[in-house]
């Protein structure tokens, strides 16, 4: 799906302060791409991140995703869109304890008529002999790895990770962020990634730098971009 955020704005008021988190954002995503967002702390990154997939409101401003626009949804439309067609991964796993790895992807399955099995996507995050293990029983690695399982079960046309190696170490944290691309380029989901750890940037097709709720700067992966050939959708 494609993504199209015009002059978004988002303020945050807190009694009397204000926080210009975006400060008029314009940005376009195109289908199968696979984009990081980075940026320091306090960027407006997962600001950014939450009024594309609708989690949060914006202040002013519009998105669209496949044309359709978002932003003039009502709660219920907006909650069934995210629910069918968006995923979501997060620094913290938000794994359910008491269940094994089957499980909790059964979870992300659940709701979805989606044609992925459980089994081949949890082969497919290298998890395979993992599946019947508890959280506690595994690394963190191991953990991200279900996170994204459980939410990729489902087939979501866009996939928005927030800091998802956050938590890692760095040669984890490459293996996590392996599987996400393998993910793009294998299902053709459209990736959106925030983070502030720089080594991110290898496996993007373009990247977005954030500085105090502007983006400073858009780099562009040609090669990847041309191999890929992604549409406007
Ligand atoms: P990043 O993800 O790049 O670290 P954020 O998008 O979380 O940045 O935050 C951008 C700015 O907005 C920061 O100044 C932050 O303190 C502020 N902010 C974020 N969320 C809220 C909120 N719910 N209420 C008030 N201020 C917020
Ligand atoms: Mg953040």
């Amino acid at each position: 799906m494609s993504i199209k955020v015009e002059q978004v704005k988002k303020t945050y008021v807190t009694g009397e302060v204000k926080t210009h988190a975006l400060r008029g954002i314009d940005l376009k995503i195109k289908e199968g791409e696979l984009v990081v967002i980075l940026g320091p702390s306090g960027s407006g990154k997962s600001t950014l991140l939450n009024v594309i997939s609708g989690l949060d409101t914006v202040t002013e401003g519009t998105i669209r995703v496949n044309n359709q626009e978002i932003t003039s949804y009502n709660e219920k439309k907006l909650t069934s869109f995210r629910r069918n067609k968006l995923g979501f991964i997060f620094q913290s796993y938000n794994l359910l304890p008491n269940l094994t790895t089957y499980e909790n992807v059964e979870v992300g399955e659940y709701l979805s008529k989606s044609p992925l099995s459980i089994n081949d996507i949890l082969n497919q995050v290298g998890l395979k002999s993992e599946k019947n293990k508890f959280p506690y029983q595994m690394s963190g690695g191991q953990q991200q790895r279900v996170s994204i399982a459980r939410a990729v079960v489902k087939n979501p046309s866009i996939l928005f990770c927030d800091e998802p190696t956050g938590s890692l170490d760095e040669d984890t944290g490459k293996q996590v962020l392996k599987v996400l691309q393998d993910l793009n380029n294998e299902l053709g989901t459209t990736i959106i990634i925030v983070t502030h750890n720089i080594a991110i940037k290898d496996i993007a097709d373009r990247v977005i730098k954030m500085r105090s709720g502007e983006i400073d700067e858009i780099i562009t992966n040609d090669q990847k971009i041309d191999a890929k050939e992604v549409s406007w959708g």
